[in-house]
């Protein structure tokens, strides 16, 4: 509640003043979806809600783009790096991560009457599968499992004290269990190797709703799906094979899921692929070199501002979700979208914490 006024005052404050449109603004603005839906955001049972947006509040975010920036191409940006037609005044630009069959059903449509371009960085083993992420795996088991979760589950499951502790935790919350609730339980596990995540999970999904993985829908994009959007004008990118946080791998792991998606992605689309998204915004040094030498020369990361890479080749994204741009009292704020846009409302959070 604090926070949301606190939030409230300093975009107005940032946003009349001018600061935000002088205040180190890079030369692009860039924003960061993952997924958008038509489902009311309470009952999203898939996706942490940092990674969502609803189609309403999607169609005012980028609807204000639009009308305040210039939003550019993936072409555009590789064009002007390389020296040639530079950037407009106020560049705005709409990238996904993931790959996410809701960019074609929802966003495509959208974007596509608001005139709009977008880049999808894809997970490319995903693509075309009725694969799903793991935390979409733990989320369908705690808040759509067949036996709610109890005190006790996650020792029972083999789960390390700690996060075994946060799922008695949440077995104490009042039912039923929101997609909220599962916010700090995927931040604890992202720390363990993706292969012990993997068995984690499984070993609870089958205590709480039968067998893991079991799904109602596909998750992703086929290949037919983005060659169609690259027809219409979006572009679609790398955002390695299988999602895992290059940070967690060995460098020869990491080199084959920059290269393997590259490749495959230049197989199925005909066309060279040049921009690469960090999974989960990490990397050190090294993974930009690994990057470049797997073929790579445009980087798209998140506000943890991690340091190193090309010169004038690395764009830093906002991540972008429903509650981006809401006001207080529920309606669209340019001022709050500008906040989150800029970043300044990301280094004002760091200070906070
Ligand atoms: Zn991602």
């Amino acid at each position: 509640m604090l926070m949301s006024l606190v939030k409230t005052v300093a975009a107005g404050v940032l946003h009349h003043t001018g600061y935000l449109r002088r205040a180190e603004r890079p030369a692009l603005t860039v924003l960061g979806y993952h997924r958008v839906l038509t489902t009311p955001i309470e009952s999203v049972t898939t996706s942490p809600l940092g990674m969502v947006a609803t189609a309403e509040m999607f169609e005012r975010q980028v609807a204000y783009l639009a009308r305040a920036y210039n939003v550019v191409t993936l072409e555009q940006i590789q064009e002007a790096c390389e020296g040639g037609r530079p950037l407009p005044e106020r560049a705005g630009f709409v990238t996904f991560d993931d790959g996410w069959a809701d960019n074609y059903t929802v966003a495509y449509p959208i974007l596509r009457r608001l005139g709009a371009p977008a880049t999808i960085f894809v997970t490319t083993d995903y693509v075309g599968t009725e694969r799903e992420f793991w935390f979409t795996t733990l989320m369908r088991a705690l808040l759509e499992g067949r036996r709610p979760l109890q005190a006790g589950d996650g020792r029972a499951a083999g789960w390390p004290a700690e996060v075994a502790g946060e799922l008695d935790r949440m077995a104490g919350l009042p039912r039923p269990l929101r997609p909220w609730h599962t916010d700090r339980l995927i931040e604890m596990l992202k720390s363990y190797p993706e292969t012990r995540i993997d068995e984690l999970v499984a070993a609870l999904a089958g205590r709480l709703h039968g067998p893991a993985g079991e799904s109602r829908e596909s998750f992703f994009l086929t290949w037919d799906q983005l060659r169609e959007m690259e027809r219409g004008g979006m572009s679609v990118a790398s955002h390695t094979c299988t999602h895992k946080i290059l940070t967690q791998l060995a460098d020869d792991d990491a080199a084959e899921e920059l290269g393997r998606s590259r490749e495959r992605l230049e197989k199925e689309l005909g066309h060279p692929v040049l921009s690469f998204a960090f999974p989960n915004g990490d990397y050190e040094p090294r993974h930009m070199t690994l990057a470049q030498e797997a073929g790579y020369r445009y980087f798209f990361i998140s506000t943890k501002l991690r340091p190193g890479g090309p010169e004038g080749r690395v764009f830093v994204r906002p991540c972008v979700h429903d509650g981006v741009g809401r006001g207080p009292t529920g309606g669209f704020s340019p001022s709050l979208m500008e906040l989150h846009m800029s970043g300044v409302w990301d280094r004002i959070r760091k200070i906070a914490k």
